[in-house]
């Protein structure tokens, strides 16, 4: 599938902000600066379309982007951040578990883990939220360029094993860098879209 036009929609909070008309939506999750908005403007061969979520401030919103009229992607608020509050904590919960569990259009939810790392207890209950919301959850292991072929093969054994995940649940690894698993991504919402 070849995106010509991908524009950002709007920036929500609330569930009346979400848009009104029907497309399928595939959305993305992980750890905020784990690499989610160079992976969609990755996706989109653009720079610049999801902004990255870096700032604290910015960690309540769920990004919404058109495609081509077709389909949205739909950039989840980043967890992680150690100095934010548990009011807010509380309130990313409540933002993301409306998304998942309201969003009538939500086809697929993919999860970035740092390839690098032993996935978070953050992580482990995000992908398991996601399996608990009825989704199959698909694993995207970013920052693939940062290592060699043998361990990027060692890290995502490591990733499958500590998410719990199940055989035939799917594990990609990802470079923005590189543009590694840019075609196999595709091919999974392609596959997703027409099914
Ligand atoms: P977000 O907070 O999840 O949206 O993360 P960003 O996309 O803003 O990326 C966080 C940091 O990781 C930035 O400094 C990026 O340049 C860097 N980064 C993102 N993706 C990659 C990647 O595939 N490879 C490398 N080496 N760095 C990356």
């Amino acid at each position: 599938m070849k995106i010509k036009n991908s524009t950002f929609v709007i920036s929500a909070v609330a569930k009346s902000q979400y848009p009104e008309n029907h497309l399928p939506e595939f959305a993305f999750a992980g750890r905020s600066n784990v690499g989610k908005s160079s992976l969609i403007n990755m996706l989109l061969g653009r720079r610049g379309l999801a902004k990255t979520s870096s700032t604290p401030g910015k960690t309540q919103l769920v990004n919404f982007y058109d495609m081509d009229g077709l389909f949205r992607f739909v950039d989840l608020p980043g967890y992680g951040f150690a100095k934010v509050s548990k009011v807010k904590k509380e309130g990313w919960g409540k933002i993301i578990d409306t998304y998942l569990n309201e969003r009538e259009d939500l086809i697929e939810v993919f999860q970035l883990v740092d390839i690098r790392h032993k996935p978070s207890g953050e992580d482990k209950n995000m992908y398991e939220w996601i399996r608990n919301c009825g989704f199959n959850g698909i694993v995207l292991a970013t920052k693939s360029d940062k290592l060699s072929k043998n361990q990027v093969a060692q890290q995502i054994a490591m990733i499958r094993k500590e998410l719990k995940m199940e055989k035939d649940a799917v594990i990609l690894p990802v470079s923005s860098t590189s543009r590694d698993g840019k075609y196999e991504v595709w091919d999974v919402i392609n596959a997703l879209f027409e099914a």
